[in-house]
């Protein structure tokens, strides 16, 4: 179990560093992130027959939607967005 360590806190730039390392394609996160339009993807869903509107939830891939459309590599499971 790992433990906190109050006398040597990971600082942002750690983190950041190994998340660098973790992404040998060296994707653009940040660019990823602001190709994505959720309201749009949200838009979409609303309209869409699989869409269970009453628990803002897609009958087909089960997830909850106001956050699904908001993580950039998500996909919708029959290619709408
Ligand atoms: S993710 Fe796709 S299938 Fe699911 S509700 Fe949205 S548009 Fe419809």
């Amino acid at each position: 179990m790992s433990h906190i360590d109050y006398e040597n806190p990971v600082l942002a730039s750690d983190l950041l560093k190994q998340a660098e390392d973790a992404n040998p394609n060296k994707v653009d996160f940040e660019k990823v992130l602001k190709n994505i339009d959720p309201d749009n993807r949200y838009k979409i869903c609303q309209e869409c027959e699989h869409f269970r509107s009453s628990l803002r939830q897609c009958k087909k891939c089960g997830c909850f939607m106001p956050v699904k459309v908001r993580i950039s590599w998500s996909e919708c499971p029959i290619g709408k967005w």
